[in-house]
């Protein structure tokens, strides 16, 4: 404790800028570069503006009929005839996805679509709910803040609590913590520290999910890393914001304006079957059902396992990329994900949070009152009385889909009484499983944003980065990289990426 406090910064943090733009160099690619950009999700856009803002002539192939991947949205018809859009499911914006948000800027300067979603409560049958929001916005003042403040934990927790182990939390160094942790599940590094069931349960497990794993499924290594990243060592505090409409009308269909004025063309419903190494350095692109395209400069941003069944099913390319092939084939998936929308026929409790984490129900990871956080479920819910509420489970084991919706529908009447007898008036429903895992001892196999086959850079959120980076910012970062990449190639400067600490207060130098 004493070193902790003995070596607490003074000032606040700032974020960091890790990529600097290079004003030597000029800012446009030559008159005829072009760039093929398979997937359009956030990592796809991402690289696909910066390419397009910067001359080159990008055509962005999305094998769905809607952008945007799993932050996607698409036009759905209620039962009483009501248009709305519904999506994968509710999604915080950090405030320290600086990247992303840099991408967003460009559709809407002020992000004025976003609005702060509150307090950020984890909820749980057997303990009262704890928030998270407004601690301190350094360390280890914000560690040492949590302790003090946490119903689940207390100062004497911290004092009584491995420190030398608990000191690894404030002490991230990729090197070192991947070194000494990744072997490790993030559920054993947990027990080890000494603290409590119930402040294991409400801090680390519920935050150990959001990265759709079990805690005994995740490299210790990475809820090390992750916990820098959106807490100890995000300059922001951790804080998030969430748009207060549709992604599809704030976020998508914007931006396929954009792209489209840039001189971008934009491919949906058109899914890359193959992709081969063909003469003078070029790949030639197979899609479904549309004329093949050939690129000098490829970037795979699809998610995981599209990329490991892509590549698996380009022939020519496992013989002449084997980096990329040995990487791709080692692809896993995380266990499947299931959102369940709900429109009830009476609202919840007035003192029920936005947004709630859950802690140790065996389904249900979330809960999200929609019909308080956008407009066009505020307003199905003001003309009928009801209210909109959506259910997440983040590794799923239900069987499928209609057994996850009722065994989230049960916890979640268990947690909130009032909507045990509300009757459903209408279900949407979605199981998949497409986002990445980190399992123990993962560190190292992960496909890298260049280097692994001769032009073509790979992205998303699944992708190993040199930067720190979770999530959403990682699918945006990866994607600015490859086009920082590409531009490297034709001689034109980066594009300026910002990050946090990426250290620890307490890491070695
Ligand atoms: C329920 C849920 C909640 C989440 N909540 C949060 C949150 O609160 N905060 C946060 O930061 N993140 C959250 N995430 C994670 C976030 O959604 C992802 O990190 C991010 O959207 C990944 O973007 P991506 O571009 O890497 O991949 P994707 O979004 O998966 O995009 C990949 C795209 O590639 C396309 N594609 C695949 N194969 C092909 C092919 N062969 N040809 C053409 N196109 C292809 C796909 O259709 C898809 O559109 C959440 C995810 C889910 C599922």
């Amino acid at each position: 404790m004493n070193e902790l406090l003995s070596r607490a910064a003074p000032l606040r943090m700032r974020p960091r800028v890790l990529v600097p733009a290079d004003p030597r160099r000029p800012r446009g690619a030559p008159v005829g570069t072009e760039a093929v950009v398979v997937g359009g999700g956030i990592a796809g856009i991402s690289a696909a503006v910066v390419l397009a803002e910067r001359g080159v002539a990008v055509t962005l192939v999305e094998a769905a009929d809607t952008l945007g991947g799993r932050l996607g949205a698409w036009p759905h018809t209620l039962p009483d005839g009501t248009e709305q859009v519904v999506e994968h499911g509710f999604h915080a914006f950090f405030r320290h996805y600086y990247t992303w948000r840099a991408m967003l800027r460009r559709i809407d300067p002020e992000l004025s679509f976003l609005r702060p979603v509150g307090g950020y409560p984890v909820i749980s049958r057997e303990w009262p709910a704890e928030d998270l929001t407004g601690l301190p916005g350094s360390p280890p003042l914000n560690l040492v803040a949590l302790f003090a403040r946490s119903p689940s934990l207390g100062l004497r927790d911290l004092l009584s609590s491995n420190q030398s182990l608990a000191a690894q939390l404030l002490a991230y160094d990729r090197a070192r913590t991947t070194a000494r942790f990744d072997e490790m599940p993030a559920a054993e590094f947990l027990a080890s520290l000494g603290m409590s069931d119930r402040a294991q349960a409400m801090l680390f497990e519920a935050f150990a999910r959001s990265f759709f794993a079990d805690p005994g499924a995740l490299s210790a290594a990475e809820l090390i890393a992750m916990f820098h990243y959106y807490f100890l060592g995000n300059p922001e505090g951790i804080g998030f914001d969430a748009p207060d409409t549709d992604h599809l009308t704030c976020i998508w269909a914007p931006f396929r304006t954009y792209l489209e004025s840039l001189g971008a063309e934009v491919l949906t419903g058109s899914r890359v079957s193959a992709i081969t190494p063909v003469d003078r350095h070029l790949w030639q692109v197979e899609i479904d059902a549309a004329p093949s395209l050939r690129t000098r400069h490829l970037v795979l941003a699809t998610d995981p396992g599209a990329l490991r069944d892509l590549v698996a099913g380009s022939p020519d390319t496992r013989v002449a990329a084997p980096k990329l092939a040995r990487k791709a084939a080692a692809i896993e998936v995380a266990p499947p994900f299931a959102v369940t929308r709900l429109w009830l026929d009476r609202d919840v409790a007035a003192e029920r949070a936005t947004f709630n984490a859950v802690s140790r129900e065996p389904t249900l990871d979330s809960v999200t009152i929609y019909s308080r956080l956008e407009r066009p479920s505020a307003e199905w819910a003001a003309r009928t009385g009801g209210s909109v509420v959506e259910l997440h489970s983040y590794a799923c084991d239900a069987p499928d889909v209609d057994a996850a919706t009722a065994r989230m529908r049960a916890e979640l009447a268990a947690l909130w009484p009032e909507t045990a007898a509300a009757e459903v008036v209408h279900v949407a429903q979605r199981m998949e499983a497409t986002a990445p895992t980190w399992p123990p001892g993962g560190a190292g196999t992960r496909p890298a944003v260049t280097g692994d086959a001769r032009g073509v850079r790979i992205a998303g959120d699944h992708v190993d980065s040199p930067f720190l980076t979770g999530l959403m910012e990682r699918a945006s970062l990866t994607g600015v990289l490859a086009a920082n990449d590409i531009l490297d190639e034709v001689g034109a400067g980066p594009e300026e990426i910002l990050g946090v600490p990426q250290r620890g207060l307490l890491a070695r130098r």
